[in-house]
């Protein structure tokens, strides 16, 4: 999956999903959304009813990653990678992020980077989200030598979703397909830079959302048709349109 700014005076958020073997554009659309991560299961829901396949798999950058949208892909039998964004305020501010808390699922636990254990506390309701609240003794934290690395409270509190061992393993299928970004990024680039050439510095000629999904539309129906003639050869292509 890929997005990209387009449009002279108002931005228009562009989302395309591109099958990995053809190149071509299975599902696109057009927002005015400043950010991607909700766009992550509706493009790939819409890939997957155009595939008509029970469960594909789907590589996106970091910007679509969203804990819901990741579940909801999994739900419908959508396998998606994405890798994590990179922000937190901890690692904003130079301590210790989350990403360095191990959990460990035999204990339901974490083990902190002083090598302390931070026990299930609590579980709270933030932004509609099922949170469990994991922490040591204050007395464990205010004791370790590396506190001033790890919070600024009287000690580290550490959140995990309910759902949080899909992504858990979500990132280790990450971590065994190394290359899944790269083919991303082969995939979706030679698409998107021939629709950007074709379109030129202009852009969209249309205005309004509702036009220019519909000029888009048209961008993305010549292309994958000259996609098609230079995969099957335009008498085939033209013999399989009229069957
Ligand atoms: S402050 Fe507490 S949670 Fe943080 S490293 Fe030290 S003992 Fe672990």
């Amino acid at each position: 999956m890929k997005k990209g700014g387009m449009g002279s005076q108002v931005s228009y958020n562009v989302q395309t999903a591109v099958d990995t073997r053809h190149k071509l554009i299975v599902a696109h659309d057009v927002t005015n959304a400043a950010v991607d991560r909700n766009q992550l299961f509706p493009l790939a829901g819409l890939a997957q009813h155009t595939l008509q396949q029970d469960e594909i798999k789907v590589l996106a950058d970091r910007g679509y990653y969203k804990g819901e949208a990741i579940k909801d892909c999994y739900d419908a039998g959508i396998e998606v990678l994405v890798p994590k964004t990179l922000t937190s305020n901890s690692r904003a501010a130079g301590r210790f992020d989350k990403e360095v808390f191990h959990y460990e699922e035999e204990t339901d636990s974490y083990r902190c980077p002083a090598g302390e254990t931070l026990q299930r506390r609590f579980t709270t309701l933030e932004k509609g989200k099922v949170m469990q609240v994991y922490f040591s003794a204050v007395s464990v934290c205010r004791n370790c030598s590396i506190k001033s690395q790890c919070t600024t409270s009287i000690q580290r509190k550490i959140r995990r979703w309910e759902h949080e061992d899909l992504l858990d393993s979500m990132e280790q299928e990450l971590r065994k397909t190394p290359d899944a970004m790269s083919v991303r990024s082969q995939t979706v680039e030679h698409p998107f830079g021939t629709l950007k050439a074709w379109m030129g510095s202009t852009h969209f000629l249309t205005r309004r959302l509702k036009n220019v999904r519909t000029e888009m539309s048209l961008h993305v129906l010549a292309y994958n048709l000259r996609r098609m003639m230079s995969i099957m050869g335009v008498v085939p292509l033209m013999e399989a349109i009229r069957a």
